[in-house]
């Protein structure tokens, strides 16, 4: 179902000459980690360590693991470059290569209500963006592909905390049509107040993002609710060289002008396990993927806000700025 694009790899690894590769593959292709591994050794002649570790985004490149192995390059799947790393990476993004054409057709219904469509897709479907476009202007569809924002990569790309390019041609847009999974269409609902119409290839359907939004959207108000009767916050600041969101000295600044108390924590991977054990602070903050707090809310049993909602607890935003301005 994904183009590996082993014939480019192998040409890249010539021409770069590495002696030993740390390859990081997302849990979902995880499954071809051993095929590619095998390929690049008999092939290129290269060393290959595999990592075992999850691979959650373009932000989460394992340059400590490569050091300590000695790796002197990094291959990831998957994905398409998001920040300039401090080590060499060679990105391959894993176009997605199942035909769409009847999903195509039925999601047309959904959109009938719209003309001004916003398209869009994660990285693996970009390429089917084109077709996509000239099967909706066909259809009466005016269609704008936003251009790229922030850590997009390309044009029309959205990332899990990337939606800056949607806010700018939103007022333009009655409806977005997104190609790619639940994730990506979430984020895009909580980023911009319209609707969000999610065509998944990989579960072969159609979905309204309304009812997940607004789902959510109860939750972060709860745990934003409950943030600012705490009295001691934990503020995570994320170790990940990709993933630096906010701002800590801005939160020890806040939280110490409204008299609360604080520590500050760092994480790698930020899991409920971890922060049980700091039983006397009563709300994280955390620094680092902002998906985080909002997929995982079920997972832990104190509030995780991002830094976004730390800014309505401490009173430099509002919840209602959150809802026109977006979580995302
Ligand atoms: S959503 Fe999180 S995991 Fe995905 S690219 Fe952004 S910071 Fe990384």
């Amino acid at each position: 179902m994904y183009d590996f694009e082993e014939e480019r790899l192998l040409k890249e690894l010539k021409q770069r000459k590495p002696k030993r590769v740390l390859l990081q593959v997302p849990e979902g292709l995880k499954k071809e980690a051993v095929r590619l591994a095998e390929l690049i050794q008999d092939k290129a002649k290269v060393q290959v360590v595999v990592s075992g570790e999850p691979l959650w985004g373009a932000c989460d490149i394992a340059i400590s693991e490569a050091k300590i192995i000695q790796a002197d390059l990094i291959v990831i799947y998957g994905h398409a470059p998001f920040y300039k790393p401090s080590f060499p990476v060679v990105y391959v993004e894993a176009h997605y290569r199942k035909n769409i054409d009847k999903l195509l057709k039925k999601t047309l219904p959904e959109l009938k209500a719209y003309t001004n469509i916003g398209l869009i897709a994660s990285v693996q479907h970009l390429h089917q963006l084109p077709k996509v476009q000239e099967v909706l202007e066909k259809a009466g569809k005016k269609v704008i592909i936003p251009l790229k924002k922030g850590h997009a990569f390309y044009d029309g790309q959205v990332l899990g905390c990337e939606y800056n390019a949607l806010k700018i041609v939103s007022k333009n847009i009655e409806a977005f049509l997104i190609l790619g999974n639940n994730f990506h269409a979430l984020g895009a609902a909580l980023a911009v107040p319209k609707p969000i119409i999610l065509l998944d290839p990989y579960n072969e359907e159609i979905a309204n993002m309304d009812a997940l939004r607004n789902k959510i959207i109860k939750q972060r108000f709860a745990a934003i609710e409950k943030a600012k009767e705490a009295k001691t916050f934990g503020i995570i600041v994320g170790v990940k060289e990709g993933q630096q969101f906010g701002s800590v000295e801005y939160a020890m600044e806040r939280l110490k002008k409204v008299g609360k108390k604080y520590v500050v924590i760092t994480m790698n991977e930020i899991t409920n396990d971890k922060l049980v054990n700091l039983y006397n602070v009563d709300v994280f903050v955390e620094l680092a993927c902002p998906r985080i707090a909002i997929e995982d809310v079920a997972k832990f049993e104190k509030p995780l806000l991002t830094a976004r909602e730390f800014a309505v607890v401490v009173g430099d935003s509002t919840w209602e700025d959150l809802l026109n301005r977006g979580f995302l």
